[in-house]
């Protein structure tokens, strides 16, 4: 049995957070989970004070005109790693003067830090994890200390360390990790970005399907995996910023959806 604590202070146990995150989608038709997981996530009496996480790449623009809808106060994090593409950028601007975001958080690594490990720009040519925690991961680590959870536009169909990725989970931090759109298939998020006539980030024209710092993206050729283009003939698939997340996979959906 499950034991609410209206008198303690702070958030609910994660837990708890997690099966009322959990219920609020349990007879939800599919083509609804993404929406309904928002909605959930985004009331504070059932997950706590969450922010969302968007890179404002290829398909961000989902989870950023979902989450206009229902509060466009919501915290929103930006990772600026300032290796970015002014492309990036431009269309940052772009959606969050079009959608009415009113609360987007620009996190950057620290001058020091970046003047002492990566003084030159050049880290990530000899490693690129280093580079990748000092610009993402560190700075989103910092930024998150304030939330109970965080949402993120990952989906199981990207990379195969992601195919068994619930809808909702928990990160190392004891944190609720929304994934709202977990289940959506390729093409789904093209289709409604066309819906609702939403402005497509520029570069996708070119042939970017995944876009990250502009020093680490390529694009994409027919028949590849749209995130193929990532850290092209490095061996690496991931930034870093979700390693250790799987600590809970307790989400009823997630094997389903
Ligand atoms: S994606 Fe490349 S440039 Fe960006 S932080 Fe990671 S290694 Fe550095």
């Amino acid at each position: 049995m499950l034991h609410d604590h209206p008198l303690a202070p702070g958030p609910a146990p994660v837990a708890v957070r997690l099966a009322r995150l959990n219920a609020a989608i349990r007879s939800v038709p599919e083509p609804s989970i993404a929406q309904a997981a928002l909605a959930a996530a985004l009331d504070p009496m059932i997950a706590g004070k969450v922010a969302l996480v968007s890179s404002f790449g290829a398909d961000s623009i989902v989870l950023l005109h979902m989450v206009s809808r229902i509060n466009p106060d919501l915290p929103i994090l930006f990772i600026d790693t300032e290796l970015l593409f002014a492309e990036t950028l431009h269309y940052q601007k772009q959606v969050a003067a079009l959608l009415g975001l009113q609360n987007i958080h620009v996190i950057r690594a620290p001058r020091e830090e970046l003047f002492t490990h990566d003084p030159e720009g050049l880290l990530r040519h000899f490693d690129p994890d280093a580079c990748c925690a000092l610009r993402k991961v560190a700075p989103l680590a910092q930024a998150l200390a304030g939330f109970d959870g965080w949402i993120t536009g990952r989906k199981r169909y990207q990379a195969g360390t992601r195919a068994d990725m619930p809808v909702f989970e928990t990160d190392d931090k004891g944190r609720v990790k929304i994934n709202p759109l977990a289940h959506w298939q390729p093409g789904q998020a093209a289709a409604y970005i066309d819906t609702h006539s939403l402005p497509r980030h520029p570069l996708v024209d070119k042939g970017y399907r995944s876009i990250g710092c502009a020093p680490c993206t390529t694009p994409v050729r027919a028949g590849e995996d749209e995130r193929a283009g990532r850290w092209r003939g490095r061996g690496k698939v991931e930034c870093g910023l979700h390693q250790g997340a799987e600590n809970d996979t307790s989400d009823d959906r997630g094997q389903a959806a």
